[in-house]
């Protein structure tokens, strides 16, 4: 039995760390672990144009504990008023990573989000020439699909056709939770990659109703049934380098999550690898892990691997691992939470 492993140092290709208060507290819980992070630009209002990225760069750039050599990689929020210009010019000079595509109402701050793909044509081309892969939020959001339908659906409604009209633009389906969105990701790999989250690894629909409503398991795209659950399993620890880690960590205040009208995001940055190396472990794939956290991220996104390594440990589990965060605005932040505990920690050497 393997106790303790030593793996490059792990990115997150999904990570949400809001702004002001927020930012300062979750921030360096994403920073100590991982050497880069994919940051989401829907802030209110969201990350639209090359100026306000440079700025949500500075504020993150400021609330980093001192000496922190973590690189936020930065994206751009696609609306229907995108500036082809900015693409260019941010593939140019390398402070643009990638774009989000948000179908507009799919999740938190997703208003100014995408009606209408043909007013983004422009946009879409640049970005298939400046080689600037396309992040997408893949829900429909017609209110007759079913919440538990809404990725299937989205792949073959959006996705699908999308990926035909622009075959050589790279795209991430980022947190798939379905059966259908693996085996769509498996069979077009290349161009097409996935993120997967630790949550979605470990809890089931079920699970958001196991002894009442259980508000800190809501997210977006919500948790499917458990066949789904395992095949997601088997993406991620399979090998296969279409799969990559993706948090998706989505701070909330405690107050507007336990609610009449509870948002979604799942905070789960400050457990993810314990989470992961837990779920690779469970699958006697513990040799697979670093591909999944470490390796697979940079080279789709033709980016060199980190430097450094962390240690992984079995423990017993630990409660201060889930302790509430909370901000200088004296808001709480609920961690993750399995169910079943957590074996596995990030050691300190
Ligand atoms: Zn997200």
């Amino acid at each position: 039995m393997t106790d303790r492993i030593e793996i490059r140092r792990p990115d997150d290709w999904h990570l949400h760390v809001r702004d002001g208060a927020m930012l300062k507290a979750t921030l360096p819980l994403s920073a100590g672990v991982f050497g880069r992070a994919i940051i989401m630009p829907n802030l209110k209002p969201p990350v639209r144009t090359l100026a306000d990225l440079r700025d949500y760069r500075k504020r993150i750039a400021a609330a980093l504990p001192a000496g922190s050599s973590f690189r936020p990689l930065m994206t751009l929020y696609l609306t229907e008023d995108t500036d082809a210009g900015d693409i260019r010019a941010g593939a140019l000079s390398g402070e643009l990573t990638a774009v989000k595509l948000y179908p507009a109402g799919a999740t938190t701050n997703s208003d100014s989000g995408v009606r209408d793909l043909e007013r983004v044509e422009n946009v879409l081309e640049a970005m298939q020439d400046a080689d600037v892969p396309l992040l997408v939020h893949g829900e429909v959001t017609d209110p007759d699909v079913d919440i538990f339908d809404r990725e299937a659906v989205f792949i073959e409604r959006v996705l699908d056709p999308l990926r035909r009209r622009y075959p050589a633009l790279r795209v991430v389906l980022e947190h798939i939770t379905t059966s259908e969105g693996a085996g769509y990701v498996m069979s077009n790999a290349g161009r097409l990659a996935a993120t997967i989250t630790p949550h979605h690894l470990m809890i089931n629909r079920t699970d958001i109703f196991r002894g009442g409503i259980r508000p800190h398991l809501y997210c977006l795209p919500v948790a499917k049934r458990e066949k789904h659950r395992l095949a997601l399993r088997r993406a991620a620890t399979s090998g296969a380098d279409c799969f990559f880690l993706g948090t998706d960590s989505a701070p909330h205040p405690v107050h507007e999550k336990e609610s009449d009208c509870g948002c979604a995001g799942v905070f789960c940055a400050p457990v993810a690898m314990a989470c992961v190396a837990q779920v690779f472990d469970e699958e006697d794939a513990l040799d697979r892990l670093e591909g999944f956290a470490s390796r697979h991220g940079p080279a789709f996104y033709g980016l060199p691997v980190n430097d450094d390594t962390i240690w992984l440990e079995r423990k017993s589990p630990e409660e201060s691992a889930f302790r509430d965060v909370e901000t200088e605005a004296k808001e709480r932040v609920r961690v993750f939470r399995p169910d079943a505990g957590l074996h596995w920690s990030v050691a300190d050497r």
